[in-house]
């Protein structure tokens, strides 16, 4: 069978050569020409010898997901839709701001974990994807996006692992992706440069601290359990204490001084000031920022976003306790790019995507 080389990570492809007979540092060379020069072609590999190129030819291959899909929104967000075969495909979203440009990055193909608010729950679950369709995503956005960019640096700066599906659900091709985003023989990003945002999957938490850690954001969206027992049904599993708690066992061992915590804003849900403050008291112990998202609807959501001016003053609250408190601006909305509304083509295998939607309203 033919490997995909887009599936190994340096270790991976140091195993991989050594099979072949091949020393590590072909294996290093194959690595940057991947990554670094966005190559797919062993042909053009000229400083690898052309017994190794045309063996390759034949054994391996480098196969991304294919560009099926690919829209700009007047923001100047770019989202490309990827194909990873039978009947399922992926979102990815390219955020361009002045000082960096930001790769939302799927997981997986549809999520498990059905949030109330979120329209990539809603649609199931199909699989996991592989390291080649994670690391891919990047690979591929890289390639589209360099060749309209006038400098050398390449167009990715910063990854965020907030596209479909859960990353911790995904540990093991998620660590092998996130290894080479920062690797220097491949894209060679900063720790602190790559996000990973979970919903709360304490015991993998404190794996990716150990494995590798990288910024974290946790999308907590609720005070208290009652209410995040309904919006992120992982909570039942995993309540607040326990989060909190693993939040600060990561800052052990994180890039950054500080949890993000992502926080949908749901009109008449979870925005009122009391809220805020029921929060203030959950946080007391995690050095953290907040990250306020206004809801993004999507059809027959339940939900309405909290208007501007609920917005502020809920930061207000947070402020005011010493809480750094950003509310992230909606980007790409007018292509459904934005928080929560990526759903790609699922074929989902959970039956939730045929379930009729409740309503959640306090
Ligand atoms: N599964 C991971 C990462 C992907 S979602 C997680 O839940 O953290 C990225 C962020 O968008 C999360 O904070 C998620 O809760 C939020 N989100 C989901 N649906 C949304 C919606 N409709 N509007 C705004 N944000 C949403
Ligand atoms: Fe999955 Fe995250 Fe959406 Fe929840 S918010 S359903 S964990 S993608």
């Amino acid at each position: 069978m033919t490997v995909n080389l887009l599936d190994y990570d340096a270790a991976g492809l140091n195993g991989y050569f050594a099979t072949l007979g091949e020393k590590p540092f072909r294996a290093k060379q194959v690595l940057r020409w991947l990554h670094r020069n966005g190559e797919g072609d062993f042909s053009r590999m000229t400083d690898v010898a052309k017994s190794l190129r045309e063996r390759l030819a034949i054994e391996a291959c480098v196969a991304a997901p294919p560009l099926v899909g690919d829209s700009l929104a007047r923001d100047g967000t770019r989202k490309f839709l990827f194909d990873v075969g039978r009947g399922n495909a992926i979102e990815t979203v390219f955020i361009p701001e002045e000082d960096r440009g930001t790769l939302c990055v799927s997981s997986q193909a549809g999520c498990a974990l059905d949030c109330a608010f979120c329209s990539t729950g809603r649609q199931g679950f199909s699989r996991n994807l592989t390291v080649a369709e994670i690391i891919g995503q990047l690979w591929q956005a890289n390639r589209l996006l360099d060749a309209a960019h006038r400098t050398d640096e390449r167009a990715v700066s910063n990854v965020v692992m907030m596209g479909m599906g859960e990353p911790l659900a995904n540990f093991d091709n998620v660590v092998t992706a996130l290894r080479l985003m920062l690797d220097d023989n491949a894209y060679g990003l900063s720790r602190r440069r790559v996000t990973v945002s979970t919903s709360g999957m304490v015991p993998m938490m404190d794996a990716l601290g150990a494995a590798c850690p990288v910024a974290l954001a946790v999308s907590l969206h609720a005070p208290n359990d009652a209410l995040r027992d309904r919006l992120v049904p992982l909570n039942r599993k995993y309540p607040l204490a326990e989060l909190m708690a693993a939040c600060r066992r990561y800052l052990a061992v994180a890039p950054r001084d500080f949890v993000t915590f992502e926080y949908v804003m749901l009109a008449g849900v979870n925005d009122r000031d009391s809220d805020a403050r029921e929060l203030l008291e959950l946080v007391r112990d995690v050095p953290c920022k907040f990250n306020l998202i206004p809801f993004n609807p999507f059809p027959n959501s339940g939900f309405s976003r909290s208007r501007p001016e609920r917005i502020r003053r809920f930061a207000e609250v947070l402020m005011a306790a010493g809480i750094v408190t950003t509310t992230r601006k909606t980007r790409g909305d007018d292509i459904a790019a934005a928080c929560g509304q990526l759903a790609g083509l699922v074929q989902d295998r959970s039956g939730r995507a045929s379930r009729v939607p409740g309503e959640l309203q306090r």
